[in-house]
Parts: C-alpha cells; structure tokens; sequence
C-alpha cells in the first residue's frame, strides 16, 4: 500500500476497535487502483460523526448534518463520513435530507460514478457493486444507476464527469453520454462557485485536450457564463494546449484568446476570488510585457515568484519561443532589487538633494524612474551612485 494509505490505518483500526466499520471510500480506492497519486483519503464509517467526536481526541466537524468530519491524526487530515443515504436535491446544491444507515452498500449507490463508487476495508476486501473496477480497467466513465436521474438530481456531476475525463483520460460511456446531452442545461441552475471548482481541476487534468473535447462536443459552452455568449472561445483553445494548474491561469488563456472577454468579465461571471483576480492580473501582464520585450529583469521583477511556473506554461502553450523556470530563477537571483523599498535611496533623500522643492508627485515620478534603471541594470544600488544619476537627470517640476 502507498504511503498514504499506511498513514491512515491507525484511523481505521480504531473506529474497528470500538466496533464499527471503516472503510476506505472513493476517489482514493480507485486512485490506487490507477497507480496513480492520490489527493485525499476519505473514509466512510457506520459510527455517527458524534461517536467519532467521541472516540478522537482531535476532530473538526465541518459537516455534521451531512455526517462529516475531519479527523486529524499525527498531522494528516481525514475525512470520515457516516454512511448516508441522500434525500432530495431540490436546491441543486445539497441533499435536503441524509439519513445515517449502517450498512455501505446505499452510501455507494449515492455516489456519481462507478469508479468512485468503490469502498476497501482494512484487510484489501473491495466492495465494488456497480462493476466500478472493471470501468477502471476499460477506462470508462459511467453514473451508478439511471444517468438521467443521477444528472438531474445534482447536475454537477455533468462537469465532474468531463472533470474525470480530463483527469484520467477515460471515456465517457455512450449511455452516459446520451443522459448527459438530456439535462446539460442543468447546468445553469448551480452555484458558480461549484462549477468554477470543478473547471479548475478540469483544466489541470494531465488529458485536458480530451476534456475540452467533451466539452465542444457535448456544447457544455451553451449553459456557461461568457461561453454562452462567445460560443467560438472553446474552439479558440489551441491543439498545444497542456494543463493549467490554476483558474487564474486559465482565464489569462481565455482572455488572451479572446480579449474582447476582459479579466474582470471572467471574475465577475465566475465568481472568482481575488486571489484569482490578481494572479490572472500579474499573469497577463507578464505576458504582455513577454511579446514586447521577451524575458528580462523588468518582467521577473514584477512577477510574483509563485507565479513563475504558471507564467513558464502560458508561454509555452501560447508562443512557439519557450522560457523555462530555470531562466526565471537565474534572472531572479541577479536582481539588484526586488521591491522599491531595496532602493539605496529614498523619498527623504532625494528631498534633501532638491531642498528647494516641495513634496509632490515629481517624487514618486524620480524613484520610479531610479527603480526601472535599477532593475534593468543600468545603474547600482548604491546612494551616491544614485544621487550622481539624478543631480545629472533633475526630474521635472511638477
Ligand atoms: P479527487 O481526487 O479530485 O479528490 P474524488 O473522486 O475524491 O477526486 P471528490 O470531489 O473529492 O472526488 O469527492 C469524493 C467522493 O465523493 C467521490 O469519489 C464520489 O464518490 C463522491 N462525490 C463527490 N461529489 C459527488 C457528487 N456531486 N455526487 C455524487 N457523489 C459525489
Ligand atoms: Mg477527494
């Protein structure tokens, strides 16, 4: 067994002690399934999320009425859910009633597909009902139970299907496939911030062009913000593509594809948070500033280290030219600075240079200026250096 697997027995092995099932649930099973790494470990259980309260000392209930909580162990965080059957969908969102069982089999039959609908206990036995291992090894996405129904009643699982796609390169079942095209203007009826989620993993799939695929081919773009009204951007979305490892990188793609569609247009439509918001910003006009000037000191100084690599693969799907990290890092580590506030000389200083003047904006104007030259190497970082450059280049008076 991996090592996450191993990390999580002692987890299972007391919710046993104390008389109860435990399982691993879900996307881990069929993860180790695929020899593929995993995200993280959930575990379904017949003890109530009180009991499990109970018998760890470290548990954080994030969602006791849907039966889950987190339970922490040496470090690691673990889902534990009692088995539940779900109610109706009637907001779209979540099951208006769960009802705790004891046996797992309804648990799994609640479950969207039938490769995450597969459930090990402690001892390898795998509880596989809807034939989810065979699906693993054929490669193949199909709902548990009538598709129609599944969709209908949480259309989500309408993305999550061409999520999975783009995630592992499998199929979707031809049946599957038929009830999808029968509620995919569901779609409108969810939270964005579902989809978003969604979409975000979707574009970092290792297939993606086999799930933007899905998506043109099942016009999932007629019942999305932005994509409804631009029905071309998805076929503007090059051959080359390759996975994205975060939304703002994906709509700094969307809008250079499409700049009619601006970045805030995205975020807006998509509910994106600003953390989003900034980095498709900080993105973009790297990339700007990449087609003008190519890479140099001024581009890396202004770019945000965390977003370096997903800056290395906008380049990389965009341009027939490459920039590899590796170039970011060694222009990184030869800046002179790295904030203004690095600068050898400051606002009191060069006040003291023109004692005539009064504050104003010539003053952010000079270090501006002092900073560019600073930056691009043009002149040291040093305070009489600085001072020699601007007496010989007086700023204009405002
Ligand atoms: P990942 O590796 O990305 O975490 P995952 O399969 O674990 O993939 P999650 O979104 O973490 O997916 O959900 C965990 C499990 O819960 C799924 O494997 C599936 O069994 C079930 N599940 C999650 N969302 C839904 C849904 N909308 N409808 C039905 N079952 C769902
Ligand atoms: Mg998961």
């Amino acid at each position: 067994l991996p090592k996450a697997f191993l990390m999580a027995k002692p987890v299972l092995e007391h919710i046993e002690k104390h008389n109860h099932q435990a399982y691993f649930v879900g996307g881990c099973v069929r993860d180790l399934l695929l020899n593929r790494p995993l995200g993280d470990i959930d575990i379904a259980t017949s003890a109530s999320p009180e009991y499990i309260q109970e018998i760890f000392p470290k548990v954080i209930p994030v969602g006791i009425e849907h039966g889950t909580v987190i339970v922490r162990y040496e470090k690691e965080s673990y889902e534990v859910t009692t088995f539940r059957m779900d109610g109706n969908y009637s907001d779209k969102r979540h099951p208006d009633t769960v009802q705790f069982i004891d046996k797992i089999d309804k648990d799994l039959e609640r479950r969207d597909f039938t490769i995450n609908a597969l459930a090990m206990n402690l001892r390898g036995d795998m509880i596989d009902l809807f034939g989810g291992k065979e699906d693993i090894q054929k490669e193949i996405i199909r709902t548990v139970g009538n598709g129609y129904e599944r969709f209908t009643e949480d259309p989500l699982r309408i993305i999550r299907a061409l999520r999975f796609s783009s995630q592992l390169g499998f199929t979707i079942h031809p049946e599957t496939l038929d009830d999808i095209k029968l509620v995919r203007h569901e779609i409108k009826s969810l939270a964005m911030e579902r989809i978003t989620n969604e979409f975000t993993k979707l574009f970092a799939g290792t297939y993606i062009t086999t799930g933007i695929q899905y998506v043109k081919n099942l016009e999932i773009g007629k019942f999305l913000p932005v994509f409804s009204d631009f029905p071309d951007i998805i076929n503007l979305i090059p051959s080359t593509m390759k996975p994205l490892k975060s939304f703002g990188e994906v709509i700094t793609l969307l809008h250079l594809l499409k700049p009619e569609v601006t970045i805030n247009h995205w975020v807006t439509k998509w509910k994106c948070s600003n953390k989003t918001k900034f980095e498709a910003s900080q993105l973009l006009e790297a990339y700007k500033h990449y087609t003008v000037n190519g890479l140099d000191n001024m581009l890396v100084y202004r770019l945000r280290p965390e977003f370096y690599a997903g800056f290395v693969r906008l380049v990389h799907i965009l341009e027939d030219t490459s920039v590899s990290m590796q170039q970011m890092v060694m222009i990184e580590n030869k800046l002179e600075i790295y904030q203004k506030s690095d600068l050898a000389i400051n606002g009191h200083d060069l006040i003291e240079l023109f004692p005539e003047r009064k504050k104003g904006p010539w003053l952010n104007h000079v270090i501006n200026q002092i900073e560019q030259e600073v930056v691009t190497g043009k002149l040291m970082n040093n305070k009489n250096v600085i001072k020699d450059w601007v007496k010989w280049n007086p700023p204009a008076i405002d």
